[in-house]
């Protein structure tokens, strides 16, 4: 398949609407880099409760990213899809996915200085070439200028038994009822934070996944890419 040399995929979306599996899909499919940027406030959690630092204080946590940078270093043979390291570890699924690093994860993705460092670790990494970019910002901030955007929703129900069977295959345990009201929690901090809330790119495709699979779904942004 043909597409433009500076091709960017922006998929934004709630809470286990099924991006990072769809976005790490369709870079396969066309052969270009994945990143899931939610692996990246994670793993700034995964730091802040190592370290001791305060989840309220986004002063701290963004001088803790400057002493410890995150850095992503992009390769599709990975159990992520990428490695992500700082301060000389390397973050694991199961430890980006934990219930602790879950329940801060949002509060900590809300400080203005953690966001400007994200944002511009982010744009570093979409130079180095075509790329699919999941998160919650990424069409209406980090990448204003990609040439496709979608904005991922399913029903709760689909949602909820899909982060069940992700935390499942990466041995977290999960209690069903608390997964609902984790994945409700998230989505009113995402939606309501002051600085770049969720919220769909004006120019983004919709796409409700609840009754199609994620082939089913890149088969869509595949077309999409294949009308530009
Ligand atoms: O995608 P995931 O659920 O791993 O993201 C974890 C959290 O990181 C989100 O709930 C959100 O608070 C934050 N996030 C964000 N902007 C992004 C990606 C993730 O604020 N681009």
């Amino acid at each position: 398949m043909t597409y433009p040399a500076h091709l960017q995929i922006a998929i934004d979306g709630p809470a286990a609407a099924g991006k990072t599996t769809v976005a790490r899909a369709t870079a396969e499919r066309l052969g270009i880099l994945y990143l899931d940027t939610g692996a990246m406030y994670r793993a700034l959690a995964c730091m802040a409760l190592r370290t001791g630092t305060d989840a309220d204080n986004g002063a701290a946590l963004a001088r803790l990213m400057q002493s410890s940078p995150i850095e992503v270093e992009l390769d599709d043979s990975a159990q992520l899809g990428f490695r992500i390291k700082a301060g000389g570890d390397e973050f694991d699924e199961a430890t980006l996915l934990s219930n602790e690093v879950t329940a801060i994860v949002s509060t900590i993705a809300a400080h203005a200085e953690v966001r400007a460092e994200m944002v511009n670790a982010q744009r570093r990494i979409a130079e180095r070439g075509p790329v699919v970019m999941a998160g919650r910002d990424i069409g209406t901030v980090v990448l204003p200028e990609a040439p496709v955007k979608i904005y991922l929703t399913a029903s709760v129900a689909a949602r909820i038994e899909r982060r069940r069977l992700q935390l499942q295959q990466a041995g977290v345990d999960v209690d069903a009822h608390r997964l609902a009201e984790e994945i409700d929690e998230r989505d009113r901090l995402d939606q309501t934070r002051a600085i770049s809330p969720l919220e769909p790119a004006p120019d983004a495709h919709m796409i409700d996944s609840s009754d199609i699979n994620a082939q089913g779904v890149v088969d869509e942004i595949c077309a999409i890419v294949g009308r530009l």
